[in-house]
């Protein structure tokens, strides 16, 4: 299996995107390498497998590659959390602050199963304000939730610290200081 600094490796990072002084980690490389791919999957659900979460919830659209895979690798239901408007019955849905103006995510509260530990998945954590809103969502949908797995961290930008501060556990596989 890949070291993650191997996997840290295929990590496309393009300047001012999508604004000036904004240094965007992309993931396209990373999957778009079949066993970069793979390995980063395979340390993701080794690490729900730590914590013994009983499923998984991914944050659309980055959070759905690869917390889909993740589910379905360990065999453990996938709860999606949307951008407004997707879902076809009624929703939950919380309203966050970006930098500028506000977002919305969803989530059918049917598909949160009333008991066992459920693992939120995202790509990349930066503020935290979109990983908090997905856990309060989460929260109201009646799911237990008290860990939150990431492919990358961008530690100077104080998300982990935030989510931590809610109690929290936090871990990603790999960190890029600086913003
Ligand atoms: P935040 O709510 O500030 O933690 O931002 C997290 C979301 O924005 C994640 O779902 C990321 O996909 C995206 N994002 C924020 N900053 C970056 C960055 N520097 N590079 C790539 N994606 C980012």
């Amino acid at each position: 299996m890949k070291s993650l600094d191997d996997l840290k490796g295929l990590i496309r990072s393009i300047p001012d995107f999508p604004k000036p002084g904004i240094l965007f980690r992309d993931i396209t490389t990373l999957i778009g390498h079949g066993d970069g791919f793979a390995d980063a999957v395979a340390h993701l659900e080794q690490r729900v497998q730590q914590v013994d979460g009983e499923a998984i919830a991914g944050i659309e659209a980055r959070g759905f590659i690869f917390g889909a895979a993740v589910a379905a690798g360990l065999r453990l239901p996938f709860l999606q959390i949307r951008k407004p408007g997707k879902l076809p019955v009624p929703v939950l849905a919380i309203d966050y602050a970006l930098e500028y103006g506000t977002d919305t995510l969803e989530i059918d509260p049917g598909s949160v199963p009333s008991a066992g530990k459920v693992v939120l998945i995202d790509d990349l954590i930066a503020t935290g304000g979109t990983a908090t809103a997905a856990t309060e969502l989460l929260v109201r949908a009646g799911a237990t939730i008290d860990h939150a797995l990431f492919v990358i961290d961008l530690p100077d930008l104080g998300g982990a610290e935030r989510l931590r501060a809610k109690g929290l556990s936090v871990d990603a596989l790999m960190g890029f200081p600086g913003h």
